[in-house]
C-alpha cells in the first residue's frame, strides 16, 4: 500500500550531494539531494516531479534492492534537524517525523507517550529501529506497521506540508487524521512530505502489545493499541496487521468505558476483561462464511488475548 497519490514520470535532474549517505543502491538514482530544512525537502520535490522522500531507507531501499522501485531521484531526510525531535503545544506533543524508533524507545520518550514508545521498541532488529523513522512507518503504511496501531488508538493528526504559499514558510500546511490517511480517504499529494504527527498527552496508561509468528523480533501477526482517556471517561483502541490498516472495535470501546469507575480505582471485573478481548476480536477478525478456517479461529484467539491483556495492564498500571 502507498499513502502517496501518483507521481507525473518525469526524468530528473536536481543538486547532487557530493557523496550519498544512503548507501550504493541510492546512488544508482539519479540525483541525491539532502535538505535541511523542510521548506528545502518540499522545493527539492517541487523542482523534482519524479523524486522520492527517504528518510531512514529501511522501507524505501529494501524495495530499490528487491527491483520494486527505481527512483530516478531521491530527497534524503535525513539532515532535516527539526523533523527529528518534539515539542510541547497546547497539551499535545508535536513529534517530528524524522524522529527513529531508536530515539521514540527510550525512557524520557516513554514517560510522555508510553504506548508509541513500546511500539518503537518492537520495530524490528536494533539496526532497523536505529534508522527507521515514525513518518517513514506512516507513510509506508504497512499493515504490520507497529506505531500505527497506537496512532489510531490516540487519534493523531498529521501536519503535512507542500508546495504552496500558505504561512511565513512558503510550503503550505495541512492537517489531517491519521485514520484518514492509513484508509486512503486523504492521500499524500505529490510534492507533499509528513511533517509532523499531534498527539495528545493523556496523562493516563497506555499500552501496546504485538503477537509475532516466533519468538524474538518479528513482524506482527496481530498488535494491539490501548489507551485510557480518563478526561473523557474513555478507552480506545487499535488492532493492527490483521487488516490493511489499524481497526477500531468503535462499540467494543463504548460498551466497556461505561463499566469502569472513573472516580474510583478503575477495577473490572474478570468477566467483564474477558468479554472485552472477545468483542474485539468478534469485531476486528469477522466471520468469513459459515465456516470458519482454523486459522481465523487462531487470529481470532489471539486478538482477544490481547486485548484482554491490554486492557488489564492499562487498568492496574
Ligand atoms: C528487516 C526489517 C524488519 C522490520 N521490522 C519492522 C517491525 O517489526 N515493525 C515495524 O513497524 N516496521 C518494521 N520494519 C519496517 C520499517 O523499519 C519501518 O516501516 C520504518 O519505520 C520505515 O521508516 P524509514 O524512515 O526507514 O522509511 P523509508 O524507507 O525512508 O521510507 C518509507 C516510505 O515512506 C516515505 N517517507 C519517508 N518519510 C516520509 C515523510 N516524512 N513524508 C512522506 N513520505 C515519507 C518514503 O518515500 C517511502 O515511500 C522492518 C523493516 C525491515 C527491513
Amino acid at each position: 500500500m502507498t499513502t502517496h497519490a501518483p507521481h507525473t514520470p518525469h526524468s530528473a535532474q536536481g543538486p547532487h550531494a557530493p557523496h550519498s549517505a544512503l548507501g550504493p543502491q541510492a546512488e544508482r538514482a539519479q540525483s541525491v539531494t539532502l535538505p535541511a530544512s523542510l521548506d528545502e525537502a518540499v522545493a527539492a520535490l517541487a523542482a523534482m516531479p519524479a523524486a522520492v522522500p527517504v528518510a531512514g531507507g529501511t522501507d524505501l531501499m529494501a524495495a530499490v534492492n528487491a527491483g520494486l522501485l527505481r527512483p530516478a531521484a531521491l530527497v534524503g531526510l535525513g539532515r532535516i534537524n527539526e523533523i527529528r525531535g518534539w515539542q510541547y503545544q497546547d497539551g499535545h506533543a508535536l513529534l517530528g517525523a524524522g524522529l527513529t524508533h531508536a530515539r521514540m524507545g527510550r525512557p524520557d520518550f516513554a514517560a510522555l507517550i508510553p504506548a508509541l514508545a513500546a511500539a518503537a521498541r518492537a520495530a524490528g532488529p536494533p539496526q532497523i529501529r536505529n534508522a527507521g523513522t515514525l513518518g517513514g512507518n506512516i507513510a509506508s503504511a504497512a499493515p504490520t506497521g507497529d506505531a500505527l496501531p497506537v496512532l489510531a488508538a490516540l487519534e493523531a493528526e498529521l501536519v503535512i506540508v507542500g508546495p504552496g504559499s500558505l504561512g511565513d514558510t512558503g510550503c503550505s500546511q495541512r492537517e489531517i487524521p491519521v485514520s484518514h490517511l492509513l484508509a486512503g480517504r486523504d492521500m499524500l499529494r505529490p510534492g507533499e512530505l509528513i511533517g509532523f504527527v499531534r498527539v495528545p498527552l493523556l496523562h493516563a496508561p497506555q499500552v501496546f502489545l504485538k503477537a509475532t509468528g516466533r519468538t524474538g523480533p518479528g513482524r506482527a501477526v496481530a498488535s494491539v493499541g490501548l489507551v485510557l482517556d480518563p478526561a473523557r471517561r474513555g478507552v480506545r483502541c487499535a488492532i493492527g496487521a490483521v487488516a490493511p490498516m489499524p481497526l477500531r472495535p468503535l462499540e467494543a470501546e463504548q460498551w466497556v468505558a461505561s463499566l469502569i469507575d472513573w472516580d474510583g480505582d478503575r477495577s473490572l471485573a474478570p468477566e467483564a476483561l474477558e468479554a472485552f478481548g472477545e468483542y474485539v476480536a468478534a469485531a476486528c477478525v469477522p466471520d468469513q462464511g459459515e465456516q470458519v478456517s482454523s486459522a481465523v479461529l487462531h487470529l481470532r484467539r489471539t486478538v482477544a488475548v490481547l486485548a484482554r491483556r491490554a486492557l488489564g495492564r492499562a487498568l492496574t498500571s
